[in-house]
């Protein structure tokens, strides 16, 4: 598949090689293996394909960071994280730090905990929201949350998930604090999926949605965050993007209520 020579009919389908396409805004659109891995052969000067495996435990499981470790000493295999790919193509290439969206349109939106700076981000086939307030510049680590879109939560109220008391607890606690940022991001519907189908479970800030958000909070000039959330691992990638963590502060959990 690499080879620019080859035919349709030089493979064998149907096959069982899955083949994946790397979106082309790369690792700072969606840092994921594909991409890391199509930008390590681009750097090499190699064609921009790659063959990607999982490798799985002895019990047949996927492997985890402590087996692979393992396994790449026994083989003297390199090992690259895609965080690092992150963070080395953002020292490549920092014009493409602004990533792939684009700051829209910006409204004054008033709410039951003061007003925000609403703005909008599209790029990538949604248009994502960021609630401002103060001044977001200087060195100071500015209180950040990142929401995924709930339609049940945030906009029916339901009862079967957090969503909408930590969308409330969030912006109650940039109003208290003065200064901050909600990155609400917007879910992009996939193919056949109706909306019905959205209401059945939450979408979660994972890895693309917090390059995403990267994106929206460095074109803000956020260099530092205090994340507002109950989910430590939430935001794990934003030093890729170079975007320090000051910590974190609980939203409906209290740090005590959480040790005990
Ligand atoms: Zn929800």
């Amino acid at each position: 598949m690499a080879d620019p020579g080859t035919r349709p009919g030089d493979l064998v389908r149907p096959g069982h090689v899955l083949p994946l396409r790397a979106r082309d805004g790369g690792v700072l659109e969606r840092p994921r293996p594909a991409e890391a891995a199509v930008e390590l052969c681009t750097r090499a000067g190699l064609a921009p394909a790659a063959a990607l495996a999982t490798a799985v435990d002895e019990a047949g499981e996927v492997a985890g960071p402590v087996t692979l470790a393992a396994l790449a000493e026994r083989a003297a295999l390199p090992v690259v994280r895609v965080s690092q790919v992150v963070a080395a193509h953002r020292r490549v290439a920092p014009s493409l730090q602004a990533g792939p969206l684009r700051a829209g349109a910006s409204a004054t939106l008033p709410t039951a905990h003061g007003v925000f700076n609403a703005l909008g981000y599209a790029g990538d086939g949604a248009e994502h929201l960021a609630l401002v307030r103060g001044d977001l510049a200087g060195p100071a680590p500015v209180p950040v949350h990142m929401h995924a879109e709930c339609v049940a939560g945030d906009v029916l109220g339901s009862l079967r998930c957090t969503c909408a008391a930590r969308l409330d607890a969030a912006l109650a606690a940039i109003d208290a604090a003065g200064r901050g940022v909600l990155v609400y991001l917007r879910t992009r519907a996939a193919p056949g999926v109706g909306p019905v189908h959205a209401l059945r479970g939450c979408a979660v800030v994972d890895e693309n949605a917090t390059a995403l958000a990267a994106h929206v909070l460095l074109d803000l000039g956020v260099r530092s965050a205090l994340l507002l959330g109950d989910d430590p691992g939430v935001g794990a990638g934003l030093p890729g993007f170079g975007i320090a963590v000051a910590g974190h502060r609980p939203l409906l959990v209290t740090p005590a209520a959480d040790a005990g």
